[in-house]
């Protein structure tokens, strides 16, 4: 009798103790993709985007490490990002046609579902911040202009004027997206041409191409020490973008999605596309119903539905043991993980 209780008494203590360890913490972000070659950066701003990259990648795992959850990581990478002026989120957010920052984000938490999101907001410091106030603090799903800001205020959250986000190089790219509409057509021509051959280093029209076909965008998933997993997404949305134009990233299941029993997914690229294939809900899908992998599901959708539809962009995803996928069909995307053993590593190119 003895024997045998000695026996289970050390089952259990084996089975708690496996309990108690630690999961595999992982944390991946983007920061946009898009025409992104080693011709058009300079070693300057290739260093700027590393770090600014490296940084938002520790302040997330620093939250994983002490037993933080993946959507205060989510929150805590993002903001890097956002309080940057390289990516197309916050600080740096792209104009629109009229001139303004209108602002984008969501999140979803894959162990309870829920999920948060804001659009078209123009004085909020951190929109995804505000995304996480609606995920946690409303019956929402979704909150929109000044009804999304008037919430974020009454929630105590960071309120700027809206000149916060004013930054000259965007304001420039307006400008230029605006003198290529007088011809569009001639534009489209050219870009479809410039996709194929991929720009010619140097020319001032390639700049404006370069500009031009730029997603900023950032984004986060993670997986924390309790095994679950959350997606984040911030943008400023598309240069000359017209009337309350909503992209992907708000959208559950488009720019954002996360789900426990399958993965956690950030979108970036050309919304319109990324709304119509309902990408990020596919390829959790393509995990649940099929048994993909979260790479062969990642890339079935980003590298074959995508480019067959013409839709430029990449992903960014992640599964409960920590798999990491992270494909684009265009020329770059920033990119970066950091797994459990603290290895990390930042990605711009193709090669
Ligand atoms: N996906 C974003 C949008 O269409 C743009 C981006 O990725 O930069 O709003």
């Amino acid at each position: 009798m003895k024997f045998f209780l000695t026996i289970l008494f050390s089952i259990c203590c084996c089975i708690s103790a496996q309990a108690q360890q630690p999961g595999k913490i992982t944390l991946v972000i983007h920061g946009g993709a898009g025409t992104i070659t080693r011709a058009n950066m300079s070693p300057e701003k290739e260093k700027a985007y590393r770090d600014a990259l490296n940084e938002a990648l520790q302040k997330g795992y620093a939250i994983l490490k002490k037993g933080g959850t993946s959507v205060q990581a989510v929150e805590a990478a993002i903001h890097v990002m956002e309080n940057s002026p390289l990516f197309n989120a916050g600080k740096g957010a792209v104009f629109t046609n009229e001139g303004k920052n209108e602002m984008d984000a969501a999140v979803m938490d894959g162990k309870s579902m829920k999920a948060g999101a804001v659009a078209g907001v123009t004085v909020i410091r951190n929109p995804i911040s505000a995304a996480i106030a609606v995920m946690e603090k409303s019956e929402h799903v979704m909150m929109a202009g000044t009804g999304a800001e008037k919430f974020a205020k009454e929630k105590g959250l960071n309120i700027v004027d809206p000149s916060y986000f004013y930054t000259e190089a965007r304001y420039k790219a307006l400008q230029k997206a605006k003198e290529d509409e007088k011809v569009e057509l001639d534009h489209n021509a050219k870009e479809e041409k410039d996709i194929k051959k991929g720009p010619k280093s140097g020319a001032v029209d390639d700049l404006i191409f370069t500009e031009g076909k730029k997603f900023g965008t950032v984004g986060c998933v993670a997986l924390d020490q309790f095994g679950n997993l959350a997606a984040g997404t911030s943008t400023g949305g598309m240069t000359n973008k017209r009337y309350g134009r909503i992209g992907d990233a708000p959208i559950i299941g488009a720019g954002t999605y996360a789900n426990n029993a399958t993965c956690a997914v950030s979108a970036t690229g050309h919304g319109e596309y990324f709304i119509r294939s309902v990408v990020a809900y596919d390829i959790s899908a393509l995990m649940e119903y099929k048994g993909l992998s979260v790479k062969d599901a990642a890339n079935e959708v980003v590298m074959k539905k995508l480019v067959e539809r013409g839709g430029e962009g990449g992903v960014i995803a992640l599964d409960k043991n920590g798999n990491i996928a992270m494909p684009f069909n265009s020329e770059g995307m920033y990119r970066g993980y950091i797994d459990n053993t603290g290895k990390s590593e930042v990605l711009i190119y193709k090669d």
